[in-house]
């Protein structure tokens, strides 16, 4: 008989396609990758931190016994001997299956921990929530039922003190009201697994909602690499067309209502013509005058503050990239900081920016707002240096305005406004293609791991592949502000 899980049951809510892909074609989803893997980090962290809160008690979990069952019986054994704290306690009822982070007994009745490694409860959680207390009130007596999260308000200072790291937020009201519609979901997901053919459920918001499925690259293997799914802000509307049976950005209806800019995306793409808006790339390039800095920053963060003065999910910036250009005419040059893996890196990170940055010049950026918050940021924790700081801060002249703003736009941006678009767009010598490191958040594990290698060929190369990474950021503005110039 096939048993239910927690996850399963989550999924089924989400999408009942991927409930039944997931039992019986699970070769054609995804594999996780770096950034699941690293949610997947993040959760056990968080997990492993809060049985603090409740000390001493004896782990039943799946990570232990390697068998569902051996944790059930671990379990029974457990509440049998009368333990106080049970974690990864494990219950079975009528096919269904669940793990309870943290439970702790207050004599007569359970209450149940269930910890999640964000920062607030989120409407997953509860039904989630409902699902344990429907499995584990079917086993023992439970009392009430937590959502254990972490406080985005907390600041290290000096050893973590869990008790405020901490969150701990009933949520038995509303598991209780949800009580009978899972009564009624169970039976209708259990006649599933028993289906003979894959549910017919259309692509839609669900998708992505509340996580991007995994069975994506299967459902969606036939929408064009440019659709309407692409065009910006559509709110929504993308479905309604796709649901009209239009996916293509040419079957369009042209009276269908888009706004100005979807409208320049579009045109661009039929007519396979770039837009330019010569005035409004002509006043943003009035407020640029050489000499100039370019700038990319890389931070990672971890979900409990590694240092003082940090609160949990802060970004901690370990890597930056510039380059100094003297005029119109010159020659770029570059220089970049990347911290050593151990250790706090802000101050160096600090020290460096200002020094680096002594010239006068305005500082172009790509996406201005990650780099100001870190900024300010920095300045918050390190207020020594907040004047520095806060004048690099007014230097900065965001160039990803005119992408965003659709003043200049050519049909390979695909609707996007981000540097991994519109760099090869401008220059296709310019892709990511042939960098190791793809993306940011690749970046900042990357630099977690060299923390764990010791081999110096290794490190060599990840310090390269990370320099590589942010230096294509940095020297692609260079490339697209040229562009601009050519232009006007
Ligand atoms: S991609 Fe969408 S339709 Fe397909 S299984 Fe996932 S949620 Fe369902």
């Amino acid at each position: 008989m096939i048993t239910i899980s927690k996850s399963s049951y989550i999924r089924g809510l989400q999408c009942e396609k991927s409930f039944y892909l997931n039992f019986f074609h699970k070769q054609f989803g995804i594999q996780r990758d770096v950034q699941d893997t690293k949610k997947f980090e993040i959760g056990h962290d968080v997990g492993r931190y809060a049985q603090g809160l409740f000390p001493g008690g004896v782990d039943c979990g799946y990570a232990k016994t390697n068998d569902r069952v051996k944790s059930c019986q671990l379990t029974k054994q457990a509440i049998a001997e009368g333990k106080e704290v049970i974690y990864e306690a494990a219950f079975e009822y009528d096919g269904l299956l669940c793990f309870a982070d943290i439970m702790v007994n207050n004599g007569e009745q359970w209450i149940i921990y269930e910890v999640k490694s964000t920062t607030s409860v989120k409407e997953y959680h509860i039904n989630d929530a409902a699902f344990q207390y429907y499995v584990i009130s079917n086993n023992v007596p439970v009392q009430d039922a937590f959502v254990v999260h972490l406080n985005n308000q907390y600041i290290r200072n000096g050893e973590i003190d869990i008790n405020q790291l901490f969150v701990k937020e009933s949520v038995l009201e509303k598991v209780l009201n949800l009580q009978d519609e899972i009564k009624i979901t169970i039976p209708h997901f259990k006649k599933l697994t028993s289906a003979k053919s894959i549910p017919d459920i259309k692509l839609g918001k669900h998708c992505d909602d509340p996580f991007a499925c995994d069975f994506k690259g299967y459902c969606w293997r036939d929408i064009p690499e440019y659709s309407v799914f692409d065009l910006q802000n559509m709110r929504g509307k993308q479905f309604d067309l796709y649901n009209q049976g239009v996916v293509e950005i040419k079957d369009i209806p042209k009276d269908y209502p888009l706004n100005d800019k979807q409208r320049i995306e579009v045109n661009s793409f039929l007519n396979n013509k770039d837009h330019l808006n010569k005035e409004a790339v002509n006043e943003f390039l009035s407020k640029i005058s050489y000499p100039l800095y370019f700038m990319d920053f890389e931070s990672y963060m971890s979900a409990i503050p590694e240092y003082n003065n940090v609160r949990p999910y802060q970004q901690i910036p370990f890597q930056f990239s510039l380059y100094y250009k003297e005029n119109m005419k010159a020659e770029a040059v570059p220089f970049s900081f990347l911290a050593e893996p151990e250790g706090d890196p802000r101050q160096q990170f600090i020290e460096n920016l200002i020094n680096q940055t002594q010239r006068p010049g305005a500082i172009i950026v790509f996406n201005a707002g990650f780099e100001k918050s870190r900024i300010n940021e920095l300045a918050r924790d390190f207020p020594e240096f907040a004047e520095e700081l806060s004048n690099i801060h007014s230097r900065i002249i965001d160039l990803m305005v005119p992408f965003r703003d659709k003043a200049y736009y050519k049909p390979e941006m695909h609707s996007s406004y981000s540097m991994k678009y519109v760099l090869p767009a401008i220059d296709p010598n310019y892709t990511y293609d042939n960098l190791i490191i793809q993306d940011g958040t690749q970046a900042g594990s990357e630099f977690l791991r060299l923390r764990t290698i010791s081999d110096e060929t290794q490190t060599t190369q990840i310090r390269k592949d990370l320099i590589d990474y942010c230096n294509r950021d940095t020297y692609g503005m260079v490339l697209i502000l040229e562009e601009l110039e050519k232009l006007t």
